[in-house]
C-alpha cells in the first residue's frame, strides 16, 4: 500500500517555521503585509479570502482586505493596485480570481508590481520561472515541489507526467520539475492515449479538475502520485482527479484529497509574502 503524503502535516511544519521567522523579523521593526483584493460576491472566492486572512493572522503576517462591489470599474481597481504597489506596509498583493467579466484580468495582473506579485502570475515572474531564475513562484505548483522535497523525492532523471496545462498549475509545475532535472511529459485534453503516458510516470502530477478520471490501474508500480484536483461529488464529498483507493495499490506514495496539496497552497502564499518582506527590507 502507498504511503500517504500528508499535506496538512507538511503545511503545519512550514507554517510553524514561517511564524518563527515573522517573529524574528519583527525585532527589526518589519511586519510582512499582504493586501487581499476581492471584487464581487463569488461565494467560493469569499471562502478562499477568509482562509487566507486567517492563515496570515496565525503566523503574524499583517493582512489588509479590500472588498469591492461587483460593479467596481477597471480604472478604480487599477488605481487601488497602484496605491498598494507604493504602500511600504504591503509586501504582497493578491487579487482573488476570477474577476467579474467587465474587468480585464490580464491587465490587472500586469499592474501588480512584480516585486509584490506573491501569486507569481505577472508575466515577469512567469518569464523568470521559464529561464530558471524564479522570483515568486505560483503557490499551488510551488507547494507540490515542497511536498516532494519534504518527502525526500529526488526528481533528477525521473519520468514526470503532468496532466493539465493551465497557467496556474500544470505549466508552472512542469517547468519546476524540468528545473529539478526530471524528464517531463505535459498532457492535456488533446493528448492521445493518456493512459499510456500515465503508465510511464515515476511521478504523476494530476491537475485536471475531473473526478477520478485517472484510473488506478494506469499507475506504474512504485510511482509517486500527486493529486492537485479538487472535485465535489454529491453534496459534500471531495475527490481528486485520481482514483485514490485503486491507485494506492500500485503507488509507493500518494497525496489524499482533501488534506494533500490543498493545505500547501496558502502556506506558500505566506512563504512568498515573508520572502518579499525580507527582500524589500534588504533594499
Ligand atoms: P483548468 O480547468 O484551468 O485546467 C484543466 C486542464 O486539464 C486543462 O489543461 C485541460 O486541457 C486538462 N484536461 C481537461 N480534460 C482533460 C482530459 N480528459 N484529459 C487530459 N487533460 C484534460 O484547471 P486548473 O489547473 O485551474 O485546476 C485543475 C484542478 O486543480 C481543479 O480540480 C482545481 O480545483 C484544482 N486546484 C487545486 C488547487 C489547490 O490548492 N489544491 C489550486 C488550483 C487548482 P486543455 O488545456 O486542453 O483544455
Amino acid at each position: 500500500m502507498a504511503k500517504i503524503i500528508d499535506g496538512k502535516a507538511i503545511a503545519a511544519k512550514i507554517r510553524g517555521e514561517i511564524a518563527t521567522e515573522v517573529t524574528r523579523l519583527a525585532t527589526t521593526g518589519i511586519t510582512p503585509g499582504l493586501a487581499v483584493v476581492l471584487v464581487g460576491e463569488d461565494p467560493a472566492s469569499k471562502v478562499y479570502v477568509s482562509m487566507k486572512e486567517k492563515a496570515c493572522q496565525e503566523v503574524g503576517i499583517f493582512s489588509d482586505e479590500y472588498k469591492l462591489h461587483a460593479e467596481t470599474g477597471e480604472t478604480e481597481l487599477l488605481a487601488l493596485i497602484e496605491r498598494l504597489n507604493n504602500d511600504p506596509k504591503i509586501h504582497g498583493i493578491l487579487v482573488q480570481l476570477p474577476l467579474p467579466k467587465h474587468i480585464n484580468e490580464a491587465k490587472v495582473l500586469e499592474t501588480i508590481s512584480p516585486s509584490k506579485d506573491v501569486d507569481g502570475f505577472h508575466p515577469y515572474n512567469v518569464g523568470r520561472l521559464v529561464i530558471g531564475k524564479p522570483l515568486f513562484q505560483p503557490c499551488t505548483p510551488y507547494g507540490v515541489m515542497v511536498m516532494l522535497k519534504e518527502f525526500g523525492i529526488d526528481l533528477a532523471g525521473k519520468e514526470v507526467v503532468v496532466v493539465g496545462r493551465s497557467n496556474i498549475v500544470g505549466k508552472p509545475v512542469a517547468l519546476m520539475c524540468l528545473q529539478q532535472h526530471a524528464t517531463v511529459t505535459l498532457c492535456h485534453s488533446r493528448t492521445r492515449d493518456l493512459s499510456a503516458k500515465v503508465r510511464m510516470a515515476d511521478v504523476l502530477i494530476a491537475a485536471v479538475g475531473q473526478p477520478e478520471m485517472i484510473k488506478g490501474e494506469w499507475i506504474k508500480e512504485g510511482a509517486v502520485v500527486i493529486d492537485v484536483g479538487v472535485n465535489r461529488v454529491g453534496d459534500k464529498k471531495l475527490v481528486g482527479d485520481v482514483e485514490f483507493a485503486a491507485a494506492s495499490l500500485h503507488a509507493s506514495a500518494i497525496t489524499p484529497v482533501p488534506g494533500g496539496v490543498g493545505p500547501m497552497t496558502i502556506t506558500m502564499l505566506l512563504h512568498n509574502t515573508l520572502e518579499s518582506a525580507k527582500r524589500q527590507a534588504q533594499g
